[in-house]
């Protein structure tokens, strides 16, 4: 570990950090900060800084941190062999486990996982399946993708095209053609003065319905969704949606991803959102939480249906052309495995459950009747504060008015990290399935005093 002091001035100098004001930061207007160690909900700062981290990184450090059986697997893989590749048939013991434990806990109709390195690049891969299989099947004219406002599901070319957060795209000559986007099943912000959340989503699918008819249903290969929105504004979907998005999807003859990136490996509580909501996928994106972050890995579950037509292909068209050098790295491997086990062994997907439904009535207890509280809402361990000008009619503040950063440096302040999400004043929380019940009311005690530090 570097002990120098020069640390500051190389990092402003040399490093170019992820979404980021890279003029502030390079002028020393951003702050800084060098972690150095972590255990269960808590990180630490080279500053001796301990803060309660209620987003687990990026909604990744899923167990918690400082779990020495994922870094003794590691280790032990390290040592073994680092690295070799997954082409033509290769693999390790800790990668062909790891596709056997991901199956036994995905829907009964998946077939194969296919590894990866983070979200984005699953996502890239599932649409080049869905393409090659529409080409397999002889139908090139169908190859759209059907995306939803709000949506997050990476910032590569095609899954920024796919994000549906204007920051994602807008300079960045995005997004490409073939992919379009429908409604946001926000039903806070999206649905009509005393429309009821079925009626809302009876809105969603005709609304999708008519996107279809317009574009073709010969045109329009797949569908991809977050089982309950994530980075759009952590928003679980309004009543009855799946099954009737899944009902329209069906008809028209259109794929469905399901985007399990945060919500794979129990994040609501169930192992999969897809179980959660009855939804039934032809892809599943899976990443941070497989495993937990201590090793990047992601993966795409393809199901029955798909792998088949996978399988023709290339009895027609000889090997697939489609591998990455780091796919099944063998030391993301271990680290999947070993967590796993761990999720098990420590009951934690039923722990987020529960601690879910006690952050989110912790929250609305006690902001539930605040003035410029307008929502709280959640599933599992996603759970959100939005902010409004005036809860009677429903209006927002300006962005410019940064109310939702404001309220998460106050939270900052007391040494709770919830996150400002990008898109309307909306509080994040999404914290190791570990959180016990002091650290919840931890967190709801700060976030009431960030609120008033706040000026609301
Ligand atoms: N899909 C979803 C639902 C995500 O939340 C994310 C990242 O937050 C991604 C995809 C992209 O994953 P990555 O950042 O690992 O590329």
């Amino acid at each position: 570990m570097l002990k120098n002091d020069q640390l500051e001035t190389w990092d402003r100098e040399n490093f170019f950090h992820p979404s980021t004001h890279l003029a502030q930061f390079a002028r020393g207007e951003l702050p800084q900060r060098v972690l150095t160690g972590g255990s269960g909900c808590h990180i630490e700062d080279r500053d001796g800084n301990r803060l309660l981290d209620a987003f687990a990184g990026l909604y990744c450090v899923n167990v918690g941190y400082g779990r020495s059986e994922i870094a003794e697997a590691i280790a032990a893989q390290a040592k073994e062999l680092a690295y070799y590749h997954a082409y033509v048939g290769h693999g390790t013991e800790a990668s062909i486990t790891l596709a056997k434990m991901i199956l036994d806990r995905a829907p009964d109709h998946m077939s194969r996982v296919y590894f990866g390195l983070g979200g984005s690049d699953a996502n890239e891969t599932n649409i080049k399946l869905v393409w090659y299989y529409n080409n397999v099947l002889g139908r090139p004219e169908k190859k759209k993708i059907i995306s939803r406002w709000r949506g997050y599901h990476g910032s590569g070319l095609m899954t920024g095209s796919l994000t549906g957060l204007e920051g994602f795209q807008k300079t960045f000559d995005l997004p490409l053609d073939r992919v379009i986007h429908t409604d946001a099943p926000y039903y806070f912000r999206r649905a009509d003065p005393g429309q009821s959340e079925a009626q809302f989503t009876d809105q969603c699918v005709a609304s999708l319905e008519a996107l279809i008819e317009r574009e073709g249903a010969d045109t329009i290969a797949a569908f991809i969704g977050e089982p309950a929105l994530g980075t759009g504004g952590l928003v679980p979907p309004p009543e009855g949606y799946w099954p009737a998005i899944q009902a329209v999807l069906d008809r028209n003859d259109i794929l469905l991803i399901a985007d399990e990136v945060v919500t794979g490996f129990g994040r609501l509580g169930s192992m999969f959102g897809s179980g959660h909501y009855g939804i039934r996928p032809d892809l599943i994106t899976i990443a941070k939480g497989l495993t937990s972050a201590y090793a990047p890995l992601s993966g795409s579950i393809v199901s029955d249906r798909m792998w088949k037509v996978l399988e023709q292909g290339t009895d027609a068209y000889g090997p697939i052309g489609h591998g990455w050098t780091y796919s099944a790295h063998p030391i993301g491997a271990a680290a999947g495995v070993a967590n796993l086990r761990l999720l098990d062994d420590l009951g934690l997907v039923r722990n987020a459950g529960e601690m879910g439904a006690y952050l989110k009535a912790a929250l609305t207890e006690a902001l539930g009747d605040h003035p410029h509280v307008g929502d709280i809402r959640g599933e599992g361990l996603l759970c959100a504060v939005e902010f409004v000008r005036d809860r009677d009619n429903r209006s927002f503040f300006d962005a410019a008015e940064k109310v939702g950063p404001t309220v998460a440096a106050r939270l900052l302040d007391q040494g709770v990290i919830g996150r400002a999400m990008p898109q309307g004043d909306i509080l994040g929380f999404a914290p190791p399935f570990c959180l016990t019940r002091a650290e919840a009311d931890e967190i709801v005690a700060k976030t009431v005093r960030a609120v008033a530090a706040a000026g609301l």
